[in-house]
């Protein structure tokens, strides 16, 4: 039977012993997170994930959801427990207090929603858009719309939606249809139809707030002539009680490969009223305040399954009994050895277990900065905060979402054919992550937005090369960390000389960048999680006496012998340019 049980053991090494947690609660509006206070938070949610959701995900997944008459049901159970998470105050963890939130970081967040996901990723997708949506409220709405909306976003008791995508254009939103045409009561009557919508209709909630992307009737052609609408499926009058319904509604529901338990909707918007939020043809910079929560949020997902998936391939290997050591029978009682004795089963649980433990150090790093970024009274510590958080989001999202569907795969194959059977658990991972690399912009986006955007065009670099080299320096010179810190300098020196070489020829050659970009993610996620690494081991071996810190610097040292290598791959494929990716011409595929 499948099990999940949140690591908390490791949240809490990585909260405190690798990223000084106790020194992050200093900042401004964190005042009273003691260590005590944040060890139960993160054994109530703990409880709430794998007691509440976590029974629901096998069941959800076999019975998906129900569209009938325009309504979705979701499926048998989702409903209680939504009503539980929102009495709990989950979704509101991060929120402003002045919207009913606890103002908790973004640390804790993050690992609040890699326990709700990997209970069960069809119902966390549910709250993780609401509170994408509230950000993006919060930072772009009017006084007017915060009031009606924000504390009932922030809280869970309405949901949010994002209507980006039409059937034509998906990466390409210069290429929408949707049409807003003003009225004269300043709100605007929306009309046209988007796909692939999630949690775009369902029970859970009274109300639903989408946010949706629109052209005004005078719009600039392209991505600069978007707007963004607030529009509600039900109508709220002035005095916050809920009026008559929109003329926003749910064609279809599409039958998919995974997370059955989260309806994806065609969503027509037949004159629907809706509210300007922000400026006229700005919604695409709006939009992204949501798109970015929501990037570092499905970078997570990725994880969650990941360790989902690890849990059970574990309990797993210590059971199953084939074959004997190649060095004699360890259980010589029994009529033969678990397959947690062989190499190559080791080497998969290895791997498993030094992408995960790597990409949830990315991850808390990557939310340290977002907290700093927010809150550190400092100006200039704010803005490189937001430099880091700005070059680390495409990278959170990409390589946690490729990892946690390498992950899966290998939690499949260390089952063997049961892992192909569904009612192990395994099979199901793989299915519901691989989405997590396509949506919120495909991993191939991603990676250019890292290359081409964050590193060539915004220049933000320094930003990682800055503690990065910084380590290095402080450290080369420890003998007890050379076996750490000297691939780290050997990676970050690959991927210093691929920057170079890309940045000297994509001016140029405008295809370099783009033929370029996914091994240079890849490059740089794996340099992050050395450097990363680096640091746990070295937080690790005061204490190497005991079985969890041993085990830490055992995975250290797999990553840095065994996975970081990687790197000397991606970078002779980078240096071979664009060439033997376009040489061929387009008729001859
Ligand atoms: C289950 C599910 C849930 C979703 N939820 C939502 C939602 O809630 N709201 C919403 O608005 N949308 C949602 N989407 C849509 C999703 O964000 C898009 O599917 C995704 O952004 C990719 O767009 P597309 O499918 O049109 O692919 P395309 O844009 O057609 O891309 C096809 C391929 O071409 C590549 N490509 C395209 N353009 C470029 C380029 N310029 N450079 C390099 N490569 C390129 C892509 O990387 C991809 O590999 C969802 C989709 C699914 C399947």
């Amino acid at each position: 039977m499948p099990q999940f049980s949140p690591p908390l053991r490791d949240h809490l090494f990585c909260l405190y012993d690798l990223l000084g947690f106790e020194s992050h609660a200093r900042l401004p509006g964190f005042e009273g997170l003691t260590r005590d206070v944040i060890e139960a938070v993160l054994a109530q949610s703990a409880r709430f994930c794998s007691d509440v959701v976590f029974p629901l995900n096998r069941s959800a997944d076999e019975e998906g959801v129900h569209f009938a008459e325009g309504r979705v049901t979701t499926p048998k159970g989702f409903r209680e427990a939504y009503a539980e998470l929102v009495a709990g105050g989950w979704p509101a963890l991060t929120a402003d207090p002045a919207h009913g939130g606890q103002g908790m970081p973004h640390m804790v967040n993050i690992l609040f929603e890699e326990m709700l996901n990997g209970a069960c990723l069809s119902f966390g997708l549910f709250p993780g858009l609401t509170r994408g949506a509230y950000v993006l409220l919060k930072d772009h709405g009017s006084e007017a719309q915060k009031a009606l909306y924000a504390a009932r976003l922030a809280s869970g008791e309405w949901a949010g939606s994002m209507c980006l995508t039409e059937a034509h254009c998906g990466t390409d939103l210069g290429l929408l249809r949707t049409q807003a045409v003003p009225q004269p009561d300043g709100s605007h009557a929306l009309t046209g139809t988007k796909i692939f919508i999630s949690a775009g209709e369902h029970d859970l909630t009274p109300n639903i707030v989408y946010f949706v992307l629109a052209r005004l009737p005078d719009a600039p052609k392209g991505s600069r002539g978007i707007s963004l609408f607030l529009v509600p499926k039900v109508l709220v009058n002035a005095d916050g009680s809920l009026g008559r319904r929109n003329g926003i509604s749910c064609g279809a529901v599409e039958q998919k490969m995974g997370i059955h338990g989260c309806p994806t909707c065609v969503i027509n918007l037949d004159g629907a009223t809706g509210f300007l939020v922000g400026e006229p043809h700005q919604g695409l910079k709006a939009m992204f305040a949501m798109m970015n929560a929501e990037r570092i949020a499905v970078g997570i997902h990725g994880l969650a399954i990941a360790e989902a998936s690890y849990q059970n391939a574990v309990a797993y290997a210590r059971e199953r009994l084939q074959g004997r050591s190649p060095s004699g029978p360890c259980a010589p009682e029994k009529p033969a050895d678990p397959i947690i004795v062989h190499p190559d089963v080791r080497r998969m649980l290895m791997t498993m277990r030094a992408l995960i433990e790597g990409c949830r150090m990315l991850a808390l790093w990557t939310a340290q900065a977002l907290d700093a970024s927010e809150r550190h009274p400092d100006a200039a510590a704010r803005k490189a905060a937001d430099d880091l958080v700005a070059l680390m989001t495409p990278v959170v999202k990409a390589f946690l979402t490729d990892s946690g569907s390498e992950v899966a795969n290998l939690g499949v194959q260390v089952l063997g054919g049961h892992g192909f059977i569904r009612a192990n658990g395994q099979e199901q991972h793989v299915r519901d992550v691989r989405i997590t690399q396509i949506y919120e912009g495909t991993n191939g986006i991603q990676s250019a937005d890292l290359l081409g955007r964050k590193v060539l065009h915004l220049d933000l670099f320094a930003a990682f090369a800055t503690p990065v080299t910084s380590y290095v320096t402080t450290h080369e010179g420890r003998e007890e960390l050379a076996e750490f810190v000297a691939p780290l300098a050997a990676a970050f020196d690959l991927l210093e000389d691929a920057t170079r070489f890309v940045r000297e020829r994509a001016a140029a050659h405008p295809e370099e960048m783009g033929a370029a970009a996914v091994d240079y993610m890849r490059l740089f996620a794996l340099t992050s999680l050395a450097y990363l690494w680096a640091r746990a081991a070295e937080a690790a071996l005061p204490k190497s006496n005991e079985d969890f810190h041993r085990a830490k610097l055992a995975t250290a040292r797999f990553f840095m012998q065994r996975i970081l290598p990687d790197t000397a791959s991606l970078h002779a494929k980078i240096l071979s340019g664009a060439l033997p990716v376009m040489e061929m011409d387009e008729a001859m595929f």
